[in-house]
């Protein structure tokens, strides 16, 4: 909840006008509590999963010749709309008996980590440097639990969930047994944890990563999307080689960035196949 409640208040405490943006900030936070600003990411969460997959899968399942040109694995067995659905319920059911009960026991860390939900705003520049150290972080952390779970152990109790789609699907990028959901959710915390921002910069920060999250995921690899000109990025054809080998696979565990797969040799078969094609 912000300390002042009115724009000339506001800007007499931080010394200057109000942006649009502020203005509009002030409006919608300023009697709202931090615990529910913090709770807009489960929204998030279900907003993003909802919408973000649907036009793909939509044409995929309804019109799947229109992109078969770039299916990833275009002699996999077509999904069928109730698989889809199925993965969907079960995703959103995950989302709200995991991710929920979570976001309630981690405020107090929230609140501690320093997350600021007051003015000013960050400027963009601050959200995009942060937003960045936040996904070297992730991509670095998310390497080595998810290498962990293809241990026999990690993989028969819990990460062959994720991989009972051998042909990925934007639906099936957070279809995980709850444990894996909770182990590789926690490296996104560890970024705003190191280098905390305000509460804006999380919220964008959740949002990109779980889009990213569902183009990894997507099964198709069309030309010039905007993320090939990001240097050392995965992409959905990287990470869907890592679904078609499938649970004896040892290579491709990252999901951003390519380069600790590189630095660790764990890339090799994939680079083997690649050169075999
Ligand atoms: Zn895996
Ligand atoms: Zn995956």
């Amino acid at each position: 909840m912000l300390p002042y409640k009115t724009a000339a208040a506001a800007s007499a405490a931080i010394g200057r006008n109000l942006t649009a943006a502020e203005s509009l900030w002030l409006r919608y936070s300023a009697t709202a509590p931090d615990f529910l600003l913090y709770s807009h990411n489960i929204v998030f969460l279900l907003i993003v999963y909802a919408l973000a997959p649907l036009p793909l899968s939509f044409i995929s399942l309804y019109f799947p010749n229109s992109i078969r040109l770039y299916k990833i694995q275009p002699n996999a067995t077509p999904l069928s709309p109730a698989t889809v659905l199925l993965c969907f319920r079960r995703v959103v059911a995950t989302f709200l008996l995991t991710v929920g009960p979570l976001q309630i026991f981690s405020f107090p860390a929230i609140r501690c980590i320093g997350i600021r939900t007051g003015l000013p705003l960050p400027s963009g520049c601050e959200m995009a440097a942060q937003i960045a150290v936040y996904f070297v972080v992730e991509d670095f952390l998310h390497y080595w639990i998810h290498r962990g779970l293809h241990t026999r152990w990690g993989y028969d109790r819990i990460h062959r969930v994720h991989h009972e789609f051998r042909t990925p699907m934007g639906y099936a990028a957070p279809y995980a047994h709850w444990a894996e959901v909770v182990a590789l959710g926690m490296p996104a915390f560890v970024g705003p944890a190191a280098v905390p921002g305000h509460i804006v910069t999380f919220w964008l920060w959740m949002v990109i990563r779980h889009v990213e999250a569902i183009e990894t995921h997507c099964g198709y690899d069309f030309p010039h999307t905007p993320t090939k000109y990001i240097p050392f990025y995965c992409g959905a054809e990287y990470h869907d080689f890592h679904h078609y080998v499938g649970g004896q696979t040892r290579c491709n565990f990252a999901s951003i960035f390519t380069y600790c797969d590189y630095i660790y040799g764990t890339d090799k078969g994939y680079r083997y196949h690649k050169s075999q094609l």
